[in-house]
């Protein structure tokens, strides 16, 4: 029996990185995964490469700050695959303009960051929650260690905001929906590489190096290093955790 049997599990953003890494992970623990992504081509693509190593797989194009599409897709989910048991909100963003720099470009980095990051797991997680409360369900939020404090490392004030949000947003949840049966946790991945950062990597191994200089386990994170963890919160191993968020973050936040 793995740990996932006769569950179904919605990633969003599973079309890339971390997202792509959760939805392999839970398909290899027997779930049945829906990959969620802006990007139809990709979810579709690694919705195949899965299916292709023995696991169920269906993908949907999804933009997730799109409140009404996200309804429409639940409901196409409910009608062709079946009740959804785990969430994972896990599609997010990044820009690095800083708060006094390009003002239109701020705003703009403020208003795209928020739609996708916060709001994001706002209207997913609203659209899927009545088969979350039929199943007694699990959500797994994608947070940050931006979740706790900035980085002086050129990124911008909106990715932070957003990301405590998601902290805040976790714990509102947890509150309310735990006597539904439906635990919401988060987890904080520290550097990851995937493609959300490859630019940075590329053209500035300083900051890279300054980074993992930091980092107690000294290495950059692996998309691989984020399954577990969700993994845990998806599961009944943790059936008595609600309102965490579990660090995936090399030990960053510990010195
Ligand atoms: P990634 O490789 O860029 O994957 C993100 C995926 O989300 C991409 O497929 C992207 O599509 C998709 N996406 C973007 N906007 C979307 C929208 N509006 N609706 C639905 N899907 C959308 O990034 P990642 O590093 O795996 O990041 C995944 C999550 O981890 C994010 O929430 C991120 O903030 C968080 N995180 C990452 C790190 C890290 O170091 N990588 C650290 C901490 C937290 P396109 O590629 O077409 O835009």
């Amino acid at each position: 029996m793995a740990l996932l049997d006769n569950h179904i599990a919605v990633v969003t953003g599973a079309g890339s990185g971390i997202g792509r890494a959760i939805a392999a992970g839970y398909a290899r623990e027997g779930a049945r995964v829906v990959l969620l992504d802006i990007n139809e081509n990709a979810a579709a693509e690694a919705a195949k490469e899965i299916r292709e190593t023995g696991g169920k797989t269906d993908s949907f194009a999804l933009d997730v700050t799109r409140r009404e599409d996200c309804v429409a897709v639940a409901q196409q989910v409910a009608d062709k695959v079946g009740p959804v048991s785990i969430l994972v909100n896990n599609a997010g963003i990044t820009r690095r303009n800083a708060f006094a720099g390009d003002a239109d470009a701020v705003a703009a980095d403020w208003h795209d960051i928020m739609a996708i990051n916060l709001n994001g797991p706002f209207n997913v997680t609203h659209a899927f929650l009545e088969p979350l409360r039929a199943t007694k369900g699990r959500v797994v939020n994608i947070g940050s260690i931006q979740s706790f404090m900035h980085l002086r490392t050129p990124t911008s004030p909106a990715y932070t905001a957003s990301k405590h949000g998601v902290l805040g947003l976790t714990r509102a949840l947890a509150a309310e929906l735990g006597r539904h049966g439906i635990r919401v946790n988060a987890i904080g991945p520290g550097f990851i590489e995937t493609p959300l950062n490859a630019k940075v990597r590329a053209s500035d191994p300083a900051l890279v190096k300054t980074f993992i200089d930091h980092t107690p386990l000294g290495r950059a994170g692996q998309p691989d290093d984020i399954v577990g963890p969700a993994i845990f919160l998806a599961s009944d191993l943790s059936s008595y955790v609600t309102g965490s968020i579990v660090m995936a973050d090399g030990g960053y936040r510990t010195v």
